[in-house]
């Protein structure tokens, strides 16, 4: 090499000149730019026979035999933006596209969808004890929980607290007493939260039957409800539901709502349902009784407009919110992106202290029959919560399957293209049978640098088309 001499550079561009000097490397970088930059890129070895489902002809072969590298790489899919920033961007996307067709129709949804009553609905969680806040009044920061004469609770702390928190301060989210705040409570209601969510999608069809006077029966064939829903980590390690709730005729999005169906009963069923619904669970303590678990006070539906300027928020800016909380975990909220094995790690976990009893909490209840079937230790890390961080209902719109495999379609199509093969003929019946084996996940010194490289080439292919896109809506807009 001329020029500057390897050991003048930094390790990691050293390691990365010499990854591109091997011979597999062309091949290896084709792959990790397909792969779109993973982060953990999976290693396979196999391979994969179509052959002719009558005949039993060979139509084509592959094996990572005659691959340069030895072996095939696959994207790592994961959602999470803490594990892999390409593929929570690539979940990120599906995630906007479900969500938007749902709302303005495109990937096999009718645009008349448009028209059909939905509302973008939050619900929180109740208090569980006070906690510091930054507080916004008029764009001026106020103070967190000012009290008169400074009183003290019985654990003789201050009960008040006159800061003002700025939005990073470690301390917004934190108890102000941590032995006044329930923990217990706040960890089960973490845990029922996906059975509260249940429960508010039963209760509008029956609070709609009430209102109207119909039977289910009628409901059922003249109304639908729908909805598409992801869960937000808040610093004081609970959780919010960001949903957008929709309804349709009775087969989903391709048949008109009835007549009576309302933005406006929409969102009034909705208040009342997540006013009503309730769990009762075990007290931790057998002699005293059940507790009571509801949504908190803070609701708020708001319509969802089709063009930003008209009431409500704009469809676009609800699909956005929702694919961003998509890719998160609950790292938000202070705590670790992996499940905690032992109790022995909780002590010395990179964790907030509120998140540090919230795990423990999660540990000690977790031996007490009444909640084994929560699976606590389990979900400790995400602070009790088991359920999805994104769902949503049969007929919202397309599922993240169709996406990928309409992706994954496209991908095969530009390839067979870019080496001159065939396309295969849709009337002939074909068997593929594969056989893989994984050889390891993650990249290899000097690999590292290749790959960001990939994923910066990504990502600003995705902010050039989200510019225009932005473009041609506002120009169609005007
Ligand atoms: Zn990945
Ligand atoms: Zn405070
Ligand atoms: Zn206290």
């Amino acid at each position: 090499m001329s020029g500057p001499q390897m050991s003048d550079l930094p390790p990691e561009v050293a390691a990365a000149v010499q990854r591109a000097a091997m011979p597999d490397f062309e091949r290896w970088h084709e792959m990790i730019k397909s792969a779109g930059g993973c982060e953990q890129p999976v290693r396979l070895r196999g391979e994969r026979v179509t052959l002719d489902g009558e005949t039993g002809e060979l139509i084509e072969s592959y094996s990572t035999d005659d691959e340069p590298t030895g072996f095939l790489i696959t994207a790592c899919g994961n959602r999470r933006a803490s594990r892999c920033a390409a593929c929570a961007e690539v979940y990120r996307d599906d995630t906007y596209h479900l969500i938007i067709s749902g709302l303005t129709g495109g990937k096999g949804v009718p645009e008349d969808v448009s028209g059909h009553p939905r509302m973008f609905l939050t619900l929180t969680a109740p208090s569980f004890g006070a906690v510091h806040a930054r507080r916004d009044k008029a764009g001026k920061v106020q103070p967190c929980r000012p009290r008169k004469d400074r009183p003290l609770c019985e654990h003789g702390r201050p009960e008040g607290c006159g800061r003002r928190h700025q939005a990073d301060d470690p301390q917004a989210g934190q108890p102000i007493c941590v032995d006044c705040y329930d923990y217990q409570a706040a960890v089960l209601w973490n845990a029922h939260a996906p059975e509260l969510w249940r429960r508010l999608t039963l209760a509008v069809p029956r609070l709609i039957t009430a209102e109207l006077g119909i039977t289910h029966k009628a409901l059922r064939e003249q109304a639908r409800l729908s909805y598409a829903r992801v869960i937000e980590y808040q610093r004081r390690g609970l959780i919010h539901f960001h949903a957008v709730v929709r309804l349709d005729g009775p087969d989903g999005p391709d048949q008109p709502p009835p007549p009576w169906a309302t933005a406006e009963l929409l969102a009034r069923t909705l208040r009342t349902a997540a006013a009503q619904v309730a769990v009762e669970v075990p007290h931790p303590d057998p002699a005293a009784p059940p507790m009571t678990l509801g949504w908190g006070r803070q609701l708020d539906t708001q319509p969802i407009a089709v063009a930003a300027e008209l009431d409500g928020i704009a469809d676009k800016h609800v699909a956005r919110y929702i694919a961003k909380y998509a890719t998160k975990g609950a790292e938000d909220s202070g705590t670790v992106d992996r499940p905690i094995r032992y109790a022995t790690q909780i002590n010395s976990l990179k964790v907030t202290q509120h998140a540090r009893r919230m795990i423990w909490t999660c540990f000690a209840l977790a031996d007490l029959p009444a909640y084994h079937q929560l699976r606590l230790r389990g979900w400790a890390h995400m602070l009790g919560y088991g359920g999805h961080f994104s769902s949503k209902s049969r007929r919202y719109s397309v599922t993240l399957t169709q996406l990928r495999q309409a992706r994954a379609d496209h991908a095969a199509h530009a390839a067979r293209q870019a080496e001159g093969h065939p396309e295969p003929d849709p009337n002939r019946a074909t068997v593929t049978t594969g056989r893989w084996k994984y050889l390891g996940s993650g990249l290899m010194n000097g690999e590292h640098f290749w790959a960001e490289q990939a994923r910066n080439r990504v990502q600003q292919a995705r902010a050039i088309r989200n510019q225009l896109t932005d473009r041609n809506d506002e120009q169609k807009a005007s």
